[in-house]
């Protein structure tokens, strides 16, 4: 059995349904569950610090992001990509100063060009050469490599004043050596934004992209805090409450049937019409605003019984 990758307790103990407490039990029997049927992967609870991870803790490498194309596709040709509420909370209230800003993971960028027109200085990386090929087709994004956060380390002598790591932790195999990465090409005083999924939410219980080997660490605002702290952050801001656009997200997925995914997939971009792509956009968009309402409509009660939302957002500190 490995050590604990965020607090290097030996652990030995499988988790299990009774092994948290009852708030925890529906996402934690559903995961259990479906990783029981995973014959390469185990799940550990550590005794110490209560993070969740995965044995053996093994990503899949940049290849298995790239294979699914599919998304990148579907969201150039609908042109309907929006960034998500973390990312939309740290524009609005985000840090004192601007600066210097890394985002890990770009992606295609979406982060990126709305950060700029916020006035932050921004650079980005991703190992997925699919997205960032998009990312690097937007003439406003000058800073845009297709790197691991370890090779571009060496090539930089920028101290940034911001890095951000959205939908990023999950995916690592060892956690503290990004922290420790992390922590050389931080100014003091400077902050690291982040955002992960929630294994205490209360929608969107169960989610496949949330299993190894996507998802290698199962985390809560607890884990998170005490991580930080101790790994020499302040928290200026932590948010684990729900918003419409999780339930907007959430209504727009479980109502999927696929359609606008098998016209494209089945069609290499080229082909297909214009006026496909016409009725395409449309329902997307439709179906965008139905999902809205619903998601607005159902916000309120879930907001009053305090439900967690699906992604957790930290603002932290680096002490000087
Ligand atoms: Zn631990």
């Amino acid at each position: 059995m490995p050590n604990c990758p965020l607090c290097e307790t030996y652990t030995t103990k499988e988790t299990s349904q009774n092994s948290l407490p009852l708030s925890s039990n529906l996402f934690l029997s559903k995961l259990i569950k479906s990783v029981d049927k995973m014959p390469d992967y185990s799940l550990l609870l550590c005794d110490k610090c209560h993070l969740i991870f995965t044995d053996p803790m093994k990503g899949p490498g940049s290849e298995f992001y790239e294979s699914d194309f599919l998304p990148y596709k579907i969201g150039r040709i609908l042109d309907n990509q929006q960034i998500r509420w973390p990312q939309r909370i740290f524009l609005n209230t985000g840090t004192p100063g601007k600066g210097d800003l890394l985002d890990v993971g770009c992606n295609t960028g979406l982060f990126l060009t709305e950060a700029l027109k916020s006035g932050y200085n921004v650079t980005g990386i991703d190992f997925d050469h699919n997205a960032i090929s998009i990312a690097k087709q937007n003439p406003l994004l000058k800073e845009i490599y297709l790197s691991t956060l370890d090779n571009f380390i060496p090539k930089t002598n920028i101290k940034y004043d911001i890095v951000t790591l959205f939908d990023v932790l999950e995916h690592l195999d060892d956690v503290k050596v990004i922290f420790k990465q992390l922590k050389t090409i931080l100014k003091p005083g400077g902050y690291l934004v982040l955002s992960i999924p929630n294994r205490d939410r209360g929608i969107d219980i169960f989610n496949e992209l949330d299993l190894p080997p996507h998802h290698l660490t199962h985390w809560n605002a607890k884990v998170l805090t005490s991580f930080l702290v101790n790994k020499g952050f302040n928290i200026i801001n932590i948010d684990n409450i729900i918003k419409y656009d999780d339930l907007a997200l959430y209504i727009s997925n479980k109502t999927s049937i696929g359609l606008v995914k098998n016209k494209i997939g089945n069609n290499k971009t080229d082909n297909l019409s214009t006026n496909t792509i016409k009725m395409l956009k449309i329902l997307s968009k439709l179906k965008n605003i139905l999902s809205f309402l619903l998601g607005r409509l159902l916000y309120l009660p879930l907001l009053i019984f305090k439900t967690q939302s699906p992604t957790i957002y930290v603002l932290a500190q680096l002490k000087k």
